[in-house]
């Protein structure tokens, strides 16, 4: 059929220029839409193809999908995004799992030939591991799982069910058996589980994106079991994605892929113990008051913003934006300080600021506003720990040495806004905090930059 090929073209060019957008805040909405629009192209272009459904029931499908889908899209928290994308994710598994199962159900044997069968095998094998993989990963996110299950032999284990799957996808093959695919299944789904259920909530985000990645090599494996050239390459699209998301965050956590699948926990046990306790900042805090940051900010000409996931869990986006328009009418240029894996998901701190309409010229990656600081006036950091620690930087024995950070601590004053000396995700204190132009001042992000407005309009 020539026509669905061409649909299946359109469909690819939307999801290419879709991605393409999703690489700047400015542009990413109009990509988000190009790629569901390019997705209604391919999904009604196979449904009528195929005479597989009636446009009554396309129809019905899609505005009952289309509720849901924009239920959810409401509803849901900022913060649980990545629980969100997991689960997503898992059913993007189950899916090929179960095309791929019912494929070998109706397909006659003349027709299962190794090249099919092989496609097949995949398709159930990366699904199986997708769908338990991503349902581990989103009960660890909602606390109903604990964050890293030791079980005895786990890597040993992990080496053996892996051999075994492998032996039962190439008998698979081979035999084209239908009991051989369902052993085969059964493994691969034990075999997510396992995969997923020793690594550590901190490397939790990174195991997504890479289910993320499984989920569309699962999906172009389909492609090839149903001969849909729009599911090879939309699956590509996502398997191709999901890997540079992957290693992307990989970098900017300063994890290696391999560690982060078998390397267990983010800071090692031997790390932890030589990790000083709250003697490390005994005598050596200053902190001040919402009047005299006020009397700080007034003189400055220069404010960058650095926030992290504080900004999150206090929700004090539109409060930070109110912030910077007061300096901004007092005659300073504020700036906002973007670190890749600030928060808590990839672009995190992008997505709070953009809802609060901060503009898009005004956040800064890291790389570009880090040689700024040493002309910043004051830096606030909002609810940020670990992407601000100089110890990653400078101090070759801290667990955090070699990840980027953003260089807060060149500004002339650094003033830290959160409420304890808690340590941040890494688990490690922040040098920042003792240094000599450094002043913490205390509170929920909210609750102390309300005051801060309040402090300056009284100025
Ligand atoms: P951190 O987790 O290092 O620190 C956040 C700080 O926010 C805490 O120290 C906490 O201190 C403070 N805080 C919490 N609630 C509030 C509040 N209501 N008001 C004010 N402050 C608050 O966050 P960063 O953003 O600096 O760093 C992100 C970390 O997460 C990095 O280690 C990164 O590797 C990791 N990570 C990031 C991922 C991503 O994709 N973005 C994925 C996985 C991990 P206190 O309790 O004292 O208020």
């Amino acid at each position: 059929m020539e026509w669905i090929n061409l649909a299946y073209l359109v469909a690819s060019i939307l999801f290419i220029y879709g991605l393409k957008g999703l690489g700047s805040p400015k542009t990413a909405v109009r990509g988000n839409r190009l790629g569901a629009v390019g997705m209604l192209v391919a999904v009604v272009a196979t449904l009528v193809n195929k005479d597989v459904l009636s446009f009554g029931w396309i129809i019905a499908g899609m505005v009952v999908g289309g509720a849901i889908g924009a239920y959810i899209a409401r509803t849901i928290k900022m913060t649980a995004m990545p629980e969100m994308v997991a689960l997503l994710n898992g059913f993007g598994g189950a899916a090929s799992m179960l095309v791929a199962l019912s494929q070998f159900i109706i397909t006659p044997a003349v027709f299962r030939n190794p090249t099919w069968l092989a496609a097949l095998m995949l398709s159930a094998l990366i699904g199986a591991v997708t769908l338990t993989g991503s349902l581990v990963a989103w009960a660890k996110l909602q606390g109903f799982a604990e964050k890293a299950l030791k079980i005895p032999h786990q890597n040993l284990l992990r080496v053996v069910l892996s051999f075994v799957t492998v032996a039962l996808a190439g008998l698979f093959i081979w035999q084209g058996h239908g009991f051989m695919l369902l052993l085969l299944t059964v493994s691969a789904l034990a075999l997510g589980v396992l995969l997923v259920i020793a690594i550590g909530g901190a490397d939790m985000p990174v195991v997504i994106a890479l289910l993320n990645s499984y989920s569309g090599i699962a999906a172009a494996a389909t492609g090839f079991v149903l001969m849909n050239n729009g599911l090879i390459i939309s699956g590509s699209l996502v398997g191709a994605s999901g890997i540079i998301l992957s290693k992307i965050m990989c970098k900017a956590m300063n994890r290696s892929l391999r560690s982060v699948l078998f390397g267990g926990a983010m800071v090692s046990d031997e790390q932890m113990a030589s990790i000083p306790g709250k003697e490390f900042y005994e005598g050596k805090v200053k902190s001040c008051g919402a009047e005299e940051v006020a009397m700080l900010l007034e003189d400055a000409r220069k404010v960058v913003i650095a926030p992290g996931y504080g900004l999150a869990v206090a929700q004090a986006q539109h409060v930070t934006q109110e912030l910077a328009r007061t300096l901004e009418a007092r005659g300073a240029e504020v700036k906002f300080a973007i670190h890749p894996v600030a928060g808590r998901m990839p672009g995190h701190m992008n997505v709070l600021l953009a809802e609060a309409e901060v503009p898009y010229d005004k956040l800064i990656e890291m790389d570009a506003i880090n040689p700024e600081f040493s002309q910043t006036d004051v830096t606030l950091v909002l609810g940020a720990n670990d992407v601000t620690n100089p110890a990653a930087r400078d101090d070759p024995s801290s667990p955090i040495f070699g990840m980027p950070i953003l260089e807060v601590d060149k500004s002339k004053t650094v003033i830290v806004i959160k409420r304890s000396l808690s340590p941040g995700f890494a688990g490690i204190p922040n040098q920042l905090f003792i240094n000599d132009n450094s002043l913490m001042l205390y509170g929920d992000a909210k609750a102390v930059l309300q005051d801060l407005i309040r402090a300056l309009q009284e100025l």
